[in-house]
């Protein structure tokens, strides 16, 4: 496995790859890796000559400055973990060689941006598109790869890949999960013994909505998700929306979508969880 700190060796590269037909997987991460990274790097390095997978923590997309400083760093972890995965080259530059002048464009990227995690984090999906589109435009990937997870992300850099043009195909990879359900995330390393115990009832939660959603009306899932969790000591619901997979916007029926998902945020103390469901109507 390669690694590249400079934009330029990075790009001289590629260059050699692209003169020799290969394609290019790009996975963007912020590090402190985990099963749930290692499954898209797997996936990128199948189905690629080249699997690129960068490790910068993005300053544009934190809302909140203490997230950014208390964000786990593990970068020599990380390196193992992608070259046993398969990748083939790591870009893991510093903020200067990202953004040598601070970025001021404002992408417009429109409903899909507007609901959910966009008036919570005013700021994070622009930072996010910023960083993405830079990653675009130096590895010029033909595949780029991005978990369910942040399933509103997928939806917001599918928009700024229609805004921009942008040669490159999204693939969009299924969430994985620990045994008892919970979606794995650099920010479990931040919950409590106690609060680890009891954050699987989010996707215990979730999944059980699921099998009784087709005799029950939209509201009537989402107030059971919510009381459900509420009723937890230590846990909070920020929000639970159902919406169109696609335009991410929330729905009342089943009948307006043939891909409803059920969007959560939850605290867990001051740990922010997020997670997904789609509805089998
Ligand atoms: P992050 O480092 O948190 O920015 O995540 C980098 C990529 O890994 C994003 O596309 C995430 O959606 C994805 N990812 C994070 N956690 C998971 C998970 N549990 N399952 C699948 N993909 C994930």
């Amino acid at each position: 496995m390669k690694v590249f700190d400079s934009i330029k060796d990075l790009q001289q590269y590629l260059a050699d790859a692209k003169w020799e037909n290969k394609t290019i997987g790009l996975v963007p991460t912020m590090g402190a890796l985990h099963k749930g990274h290692e499954s898209l790097v797997r996936r990128s390095a199948k189905e690629n000559d080249e699997c690129v997978v960068s490790v910068f923590v993005n300053p544009t997309q934190f809302n909140d400055k203490n997230d950014l400083i208390t964000y786990p760093r593990t970068v020599e972890k990380d390196c193992e973990l992608l070259e046993a995965a398969g990748c083939t080259v790591a870009f893991i530059p510093s903020e200067k060689e990202m953004y040598p002048k601070p970025d001021t464009r404002v992408f417009k990227l429109g409903a899909v941006a507007e609901v959910m995690e966009g008036p919570r984090r005013p700021g994070h999906f622009n930072g996010v598109a910023q960083i993405v589109s830079k990653l675009f435009d130096i590895v010029k990937p033909d595949n780029a790869y991005f978990g369910e997870k942040d399933f509103q992300q997928i939806a917001v850099i599918r928009q700024m890949v229609k805004l921009l043009n942008l040669p490159v195909n999204i693939v969009a990879c299924p969430i994985v999960r620990e045994s008892d359900g919970l979606a794995l995330s650099s920010r479990n390393t931040r919950l409590t013994e106690e609060q680890r115990k009891k954050a699987p009832v989010i996707a215990q939660t979730l999944r059980e909505s699921v099998t009784f959603a087709a005799h029950k009306s939209v509201k009537e899932v989402i107030d059971y998700v919510i009381n459900t969790i509420n009723s937890v000591p230590d846990m909070e619901v920020e929000y639970y929306e159902i919406v169109d997979g696609y335009s991410m916007q929330p729905i009342q029926h089943w009948s307006e979508t043939a891909y409803p998902v059920g969007c959560i945020t939850v605290y867990c103390g001051k740990v922010r969880l997020i997670d997904n469901i789609a509805y089998g109507k």
